[in-house]
């Protein structure tokens, strides 16, 4: 190789491609490099392809290579290089995403090195250092077996330098201890249904398997992974679960952990420190972690060995990213698994409506759990209560307050949903009506009494409560509509006896929030827990013998054609709360459409029922999953260049008679945090003719978005979830 030979280096820029460098020394692909860019000291990775000499143009170096840690590995290549076609992001900025912040960065770095020591065979064959007592100590302990850092450092304070003498030396070494994974004993048996699951998924291990394991709330889902995850560690292989947000409770670690002593977890989320995170990262890729658990962002980590992915909470939406790479971690654990052949299993109470289609055209095999597993508990009944005939007392209704005082008399346990937090959904002026609305977005700011402030729920935006309106100057403005707080202070009023919990974002901002909302609610110390949609997720708060459900109609009639599926799915999963481990169960839903199939579906606990109603519906309209959809997004401060900038990009891109384009429009949030927000959105029955029109505007994109400037953004958003 001369000096004129040239590699190509991914970058983490908003630019398409790879950029060419000098290189001097081979070096191969994946490897951590720093160069200069524009002026600035950038990381780069090594691309593949196209090393070889340099054309004639003259070329930057490549500065330094970062060899602490291996190359990156070819497959988190290969998928960061299929996420950036599929999601038409630029393919260096998709590669960064899935990397920890600290592997970004142009500097060398590597993880502390914490596996045990041991003496090597010359130094088991050395004779014992002399007369220094630390030292004396330090050979002794390592003789009798493998140590972990801590221990010898109890053993001598200078155990660190002393040990790196020996390393160099060639006596003492670190290695990879072998583990052993105890089978856990005591284990329920598993009822019939997750038998079947349990043996179809393992006899699928070694090939590729997308499978879509439906099963109510406490049918024993997790059991299934549990066990599948035994098997996968027994051969000695890895295993990747990713959760929603939200469903990553330390109550869900634990369970692991208890059940797999022994094994390394690796657990990731975004709410690591750097240190922590690449820590993680790099013991999966190495081979240390068993298992990884995380959010979306884990469905990147490398695995060497891995052999099986679990998704759970499949339908949730905080497992799709909503900047930058909008990827979504079901649909690209659904790919790694094609590519790595290996099986997937996506888990869901209540699937997405794209999975439901994906099972129902064989893409997916169905397993099904249609039992609880505690042979006591059944599903609860569901009763609708009419409120156009019930008369109110702050928002609720005679039967819903009976049921709590009812629940309340007996000691058990009842939860309240309600899908607002703050105390009321808006402040109005009831004499010139005048409303809170955001000054920056398209929204209404939300009364949090007990901070007495207006907020934008949205922005974030916050003003002081005013005492009168700001319009007519009438003192005798109002908290219209209930939210999470005005319902705590209702049923406080009502139920004066009732020691009452209120769970929402506000209440679980900090990090040991839910340790305590745990340690509460086991020791008997709540009686009502009041909340938002948290509480419909993944939490297990043990026998809850009443759930309430207020305030849920707005998604019957929504401009937003989700808004059904996620109204029914959050309401099954609410309701799945209620008559866990032998209480018998019952559900209260407050609505003034009391004869809407979605809550006639809820009460026969009809999920499949009720999905193949939306996927009708769905078809008629043309809407996914049976097109496949595509946003192009522009914002700016006004909101006229936004409109202009993507008709601009219409008159550009050749239309194709099978691809449909609506807009430019304002997105149906069409100001945000004082930005207007214009959209396209692009359908197509045929994936590919969606991706072609999308390849061809990319470009484009591009470069009308340099000659607009900065004021304007734009992105492109492959399967939104949001319009
Ligand atoms: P899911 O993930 O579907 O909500 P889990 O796996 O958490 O269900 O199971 C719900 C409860 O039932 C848990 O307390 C679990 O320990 C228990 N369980 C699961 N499978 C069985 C079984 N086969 N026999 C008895 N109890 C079980
Ligand atoms: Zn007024
Ligand atoms: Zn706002």
């Amino acid at each position: 190789m001369n000096d004129t030979d040239c590699v190509e280096v991914l970058l983490d820029v908003p630019l398409q491609g790879t950029f060419t460098y000098r290189l001097a020394t081979p070096l191969p692909v994946g490897t951590r490099v720093r160069v200069n860019f524009g002026g600035r000291e950038l990381c780069g990775v090594i691309a593949n392809g196209m090393n070889g000499p340099a054309p004639g143009v003259k070329l930057k170096p490549v500065a330094e290579a970062y060899t602490a840690l291996p190359p990156l590995p070819g497959s988190l290549l290969r998928m960061a290089a299929f996420a950036a076609r599929y999601y038409h992001h630029p393919a260096g900025a998709a590669l960064f995403t899935a990397l920890p912040t600290l592997l970004r960065q142009p500097r060398d770095v590597a993880p502390p090195d914490r596996r045990p020591w041991r003496l090597t065979e010359a130094g088991r064959l050395a004779p014992p250092p002399p007369r220094q007592r630390a030292r004396l100590a330090l050979w002794q302990a390592l003789a009798g077996s493998p140590q972990e850092d801590d221990a010898l450092r109890a053993v001598s304070p200078q155990a660190a330098r002393v040990l790196a003498e020996w390393a160099g030396q060639g006596l003492a070494e670190r290695f990879d201890a072998p583990r052993e994974v105890k089978a856990a004993d005591g284990l329920p048996e598993l009822t019939g249904e997750q038998a079947a699951a349990v043996d179809a998924v393992a006899a699928s291990l070694g090939r590729y398997q997308a499978w879509l394991l439906q099963g109510v709330t406490g049918s024993g889902k997790t059991e299934v992974y549990l066990r599948l995850i035994a098997r996968v560690l027994a051969e000695g292989r890895q295993a990747l679960v990713v959760v929603p947000e939200i469903s990553l409770t330390p109550q869900l670690i634990e369970r692991f952990a208890r059940r797999f002593a022994g094994a390394r977890i690796a657990c990731l989320h975004s709410h690591l420190a750097d240190g922590e995170r690449l820590e993680a990262w790099v013991d999966a890729w190495q081979g240390r972690a068993d298992i990884v658990i995380g959010t979306r962002l884990s469905v990147f980590t490398p695995l060497p060995r891995l052999a099986l992915i679990v998704v759970d909470e499949e339908h949730d939406a905080s497992l799709k990213q909503h900047d930058g790479l909008r990827y979504h971690a079901r649909d690209l654990a659904v790919w790694r698994a094609h590519d790595a052949g290996v099986p997937v299993l996506l888990g869901s109470a209540t699937p997405s409506l794209e999975s439901v289609a994906n099972a129902d055209a064989g893409r997916y095999r169905r397993l099904a759990l249609t039992r609880r597993a505690h042979a006591a508990a059944r599903l609860p009944a569901v009763r609708l209560i009419d409120t156009r005939r019930a008369e109110l007392t702050d928002g609720l209704s005679a039967p819903v307050v009976d049921a709590l005082s009812g629940a309340l008399a007996r000691r058990e346990l009842s939860l309240v949903y309600i899908n607002r937090r703050g105390y009321a959904p808006v402040l109005a002026c009831p004499q010139c009506g005048w409303t809170s609305g955001c000054p920056h977005c398209s929204a209404r700011q939300v009364v949090h009494l007990q901070a007495r402030v207006l907020r934008c729920h949205h922005c974030g935006d916050t003003e002081p409560l005013p005492r009168a309106c700001p319009d007519c100057g009438n003192a005798d403005i109002r908290p219209l509509g209930e939210g999470t707080q005005r319902l705590e202070s209702a049923l406080g009023a009502l139920l004066p006896k009732a020691r009452i919990l209120r769970i929402d974002r506000d209440t679980t901002a900090r990090k040991d929030a839910w340790d305590a909302v745990y340690r509460r609610v086991s020791a008997g110390e709540v009686d009502i827990l009041v909340g938002t949609q948290m509480l419909a997720k993944g939490h297990d708060f043990g026998a809850l013998s009443l759930v309430v459900a207020l305030g849920c109609d707005g998604g019957l009639y929504s401009a937003d054609f989700r808004a059904g599926e996620r109204l029914f799915s959050t309401l099954m999963q609410v309701a799945g709360r209620a008559g866990r481990a032998g209480v018998a169960g019952e559900v209260l839903v407050q609505t003034q459409w009391p004869d809407h199939p979605l809550y006639q579906a809820l009460a026969r606990h009809d999920f499949d029922g009720y999905a193949e109603t939306l996927l009708a519906e769905r078809r008629e309209a043309g809407f996914p999953p049976s097109a496949h959809q595509a946003l192009v997004r522009a914002d700016a401060p006004d909101g006229a260049a936004a409109a202009a900038f993507l008709q601009g990009l219409l008159a550009l891109v050749a239309d194709d008679p099978a691809v449909r384009v609506f807009g430019p429009a304002p997105a149906l949030m069409a100001r945000l945090a004082g930005r207007e927000r214009a959209q396209l959105v692009i359908e197509c029955t045929e994936r590919a003719r969606l991706h072609a029109w999308l390849s061809a505007a990319e470009p484009v994109l591009a470069r009308l978005g340099r000659e607009a400037g900065r004021a304007l953004r734009w992105s492109i958003d492959v399967d939104p979830l949001e319009l």
